[in-house]
């Protein structure tokens, strides 16, 4: 061993410019130490996962990387809503750093990989960097976001969200528990509990704070793995709104009601889920995206004409214009429904995000370090939000993506390749490595 590592010392020293190198055995450790911070027992399905934010599990898990992150000699700052910031110092420290970071919260019976493989894999890379022997000009931060996923109070990228300065902090603190049982509790009351204090308008960062910052993630869908590609560069982030509607008829006895005289909502309600269809599809861009998950009839029971329906629809895009289009399209077909079947329609916005596009800068940067490692990456939309969809608002941002199988995530048979995984990592360290210099 001793041998070894003198070997490869003497290597690092004979290649200033560093080779990056990941130690894919221990990042492959790392996330199985991680997946044991969780409630509940082994799946059959594969490893399932629950860590829902500030739990005792999320709360050892943060304390068990930060170990991890002292261990390397890293810098910890964590702010008033738990975000943990953990640098590596630069030689010009004064200079906006790099940022890598995802989040480390699961939903209910999740997987291993979704958020952790870009933090693990973000602190595997900052270790890559640091045994490369370059010393960066520019510091290089890895950030663990609090609360990507909105499990316990209703809102994904909660941490990011507040740094961003897209969530109001002063709304953020009353936001109430949104599971079953914990809807008393705020999230001022939870975060102080965990130990995170301090008034949330100070986690906000200025716009320009970092240099750059890149995510590492698995796709979550199946475009990589079908194509045979092993890594993805983001140049998109679609983002959802939400829409909320509501459809008042006529109620009445399923027998008595003649078919003449009815107002059915849910009638109503099946015209306007088929529009929204229609129209995301007649934009004949892939990238358009519209469903109605829920849909609430009342009275609900079968031998009643429904006298309201309350649908909630999710419609993503990477273009705000195109799905505005929709949503116009939609409501003049709302207008010709309402007029025919003499119900009552509203609509209320729930949220609407905007979506970002990746900075062709360090797109350009991660596909230069690709082709250096051999690789042709595919570059493509990433349909599910993620993180960094609010850190673009205070950094040029871009994402990479490694292949998981069939596509799979946010169930416990979420899988992503040792070998995918290392890859990503590398094309990582070396990215950030690379940003680091300018
Ligand atoms: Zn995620």
């Amino acid at each position: 061993m001793q041998t070894q590592t003198a070997q490869q010392a003497a290597e690092a020293a004979m290649q200033p410019t560093g080779a990056i190198e990941i130690d894919s055995a221990r990042l492959t450790d790392e996330l199985t130490t991680l997946a044991g911070f969780t409630s509940i027992e082994p799946s059959p399905l594969g490893t399932a996962v629950t860590r829902v934010v500030f739990s005792p599990d999320d709360l050892r898990a943060r304390a068990w990387l930060k170990s991890l992150a002292l261990a390397e000699g890293l810098a910890i700052r964590e702010d008033a809503v738990g975000n943990t910031f953990f640098r590596l110092p630069g030689s010009d420290p004064d200079l906006p750093a790099i940022a890598t970071g995802s989040h480390i919260d699961a939903i209910p019976h999740a997987g291993m990989y979704d958020g952790t493989v870009g933090v693990l894999g973000g602190l595997e890379a900052i270790r890559a960097i640091k045994r490369s022997g370059v010393h960066p000009r520019r510091s290089i931060e890895l950030v663990l976001l609090t609360s990507e996923e909105p499990t316990r109070f209703g809102i994904g990228c909660l941490g990011s969200r507040l740094i961003s300065g897209t969530l109001d902090p002063s709304r953020a603190d009353a936001l109430h528990g949104a599971q079953r049982g914990s809807e008393d509790e705020t999230l001022a009351q939870v975060r102080a509990a965990a130990g995170f204090t301090g008034p949330l308008s100070s986690v906000r960062l200025a716009p320009g704070h970092y240099h750059a910052w890149v995510e590492l993630h698995i796709e979550q869908g199946p475009l990589l793995e079908r194509e045979g590609i092993p890594l993805g560069i983001v140049t998109h982030i679609a983002a959802p709104a939400g829409y909320r509607f509501t459809i008042e008829g006529f109620g009445g006895h399923a027998g008595a009601l003649l078919m003449p005289d009815r107002r059915d909502a849910l009638c109503a309600a099946a015209e306007l889920i088929l529009s929204i269809e229609r129209h995301a599809l007649a934009t004949g861009v892939i990238d358009t995206v519209a469903t109605v998950g829920t849909c609430d009839v009342y009275p609900g029971a079968v031998n009643s004409v429904p006298s309201r329906v309350t649908l909630q629809l999710d419609i993503r895009d990477t273009e705000p214009a195109r799905r505005e289009g929709v949503m116009q399209a939609v409501r003049r077909d709302i207008d010709a429904i309402r007029a025919r079947r003499d119900v009552r329609v509203s609509e209320a916005l729930v949220n609407a995000d905007e979506p970002a596009a990746c900075s062709p800068h360090i797109v350009a940067v991660i596909d230069e370090v690709c082709r250096g490692f051999g690789i042709a990456p595919k570059h493509m939309v990433s349909r599910a939000y993620h993180d960094s969809l609010f850190m673009a608002q205070v950094a040029p941002i871009a994402m990479v993506f490694i292949p998981c199988r069939g596509g799979v995530s946010h169930r416990p048979d979420e899988y992503a390749k040792p070998a995918d995984i290392a890859l990503g990592a590398r094309v990582l360290a070396a990215s950030l490595g690379r940003l680091a210099t300018e």
